[in-house]
């Protein structure tokens, strides 16, 4: 259940409800607004008086729920805003890893050239071997910030383990919390104390359920900017990487509040596709895109199979924006 009290409640007391009905207490839109488990079906009458609204829900899918809160939520992002009635769709665009600075000043060159606000690109990478590129670390993060200050771009970038999450959280403008990582309660737990925006993909053998629920412990930590990114399920197929779930994006558009990014480069895993899967994403009406570009993508130190090279980009870009603009939306 979410019991929304009145605006008049202050923090003190606030907190003395939630304690008494073992609540998660949050400050959301200038009030006080306590969750319990889903379980709970009745407020008892002595917080009726204190109490605007309380919504009963059938599941944990609460804070995330089109069932309490109607309207996508908006997410603002430096200067830039998705998700409410802004039409926007959001175009993250960059490599896998950030390999060397001339790399990455290549791809925050083509952003700032076709005027997309959010570069991509992973320090800290999950990778499946332990013999492979893992990533600049640290290193990666201040490339990153180093072309935020040069161009202006907002930075996305990825938190692999606890044992980075505070450079993560210092260094980027949106957290992308990655498919492997997806259930770290650590991480959830931790992103939850910011209001950074939290880009959280789901994991590739995961219930759409179970997917909303990790994004619940971010939102009933107090952090509000939660964005769910589908990214592709393993089914039986073997010919693409992975299968990308737009039936699982349509769910998630009708019954959660929280912005939806699709990401089809993970998806497929061989750039021959994106384009074409990208269009299809964009035409869904979806609140953002994650496309991963490479100068140079058959160097590339990690998933150099899936990245578009900029010219392939550029052109991608032009008929993402027709195909937006025919839904009544923009890229951005
Ligand atoms: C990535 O974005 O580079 C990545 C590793 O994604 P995922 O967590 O979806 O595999
Ligand atoms: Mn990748």
């Amino acid at each position: 259940m979410i019991i929304e009290l009145k605006s008049s409640v202050q923090e003190a007391r606030a907190q003395e409800i939630a304690q008494q009905l073992k609540a998660f207490c949050i400050h959301y839109l200038g009030r006080y607004v306590l969750i319990t488990s889903s379980s709970v079906k009745t407020l008892d009458a002595q917080f009726e008086g204190e109490t605007d609204r309380f919504t009963v829900l059938s599941d944990d899918m609460q804070l995330s729920s089109r069932a309490w809160q109607k309207e996508t939520r908006t997410v603002q992002i430096g200067n830039i805003t998705i998700g409410g009635n802004t039409g926007n769709t959001l175009l993250i665009g960059g490599p896998c890893s950030v390999e060397s600075e001339g790399q990455i000043e290549q791809s925050a060159q083509l952003m700032k050239e076709l005027n997309i606000s959010t570069l991509r690109a992973g320090a800290f990478k999950p990778r499946t071997s332990p013999y492979t590129f893992q990533g600049l670390g640290l290193e990666g993060l201040k490339l990153l910030a180093k072309m935020r200050e040069k161009y202006g771009l907002n930075i996305i970038t990825e938190v692999r383990d606890a044992t980075h999450i505070e450079e993560v959280i210092e260094y980027s403008d949106i957290i992308q919390i990655g498919a492997k990582s997806m259930y770290d309660h650590g991480i959830l737990k931790r992103c939850g104390k910011t209001t950074k925006p939290v880009l959280l993909k789901r994991g590739f053998g995961t219930t759409l359920q179970e997917f909303v629920q990790c994004a619940e412990f971010i939102l009933a930590g107090g952090n509000p900017n939660v964005m769910l990114c589908e990214r592709g399920l393993r089914t039986f197929e073997t010919k693409t990487r992975f299968t990308l779930d737009l039936c699982g994006a349509a769910w998630m558009k009708e019954y959660s509040n929280l912005p939806v990014i699709l990401d089809p480069s993970h998806a497929i895993g061989y750039a021959y596709g994106v384009p074409d899967l990208a269009r299809a994403c964009t035409a869904m009406g979806v609140d953002g895109l994650l496309i991963e570009v490479h100068p140079n993508p058959k160097e590339a130190k990690s998933d150099a199979s899936q990245q578009l090279n900029h010219d392939e980009f550029r052109a991608l870009t032009g008929s993402l924006k027709a195909v937006a603009n025919a839904i009544g939306r923009q890229i951005i």
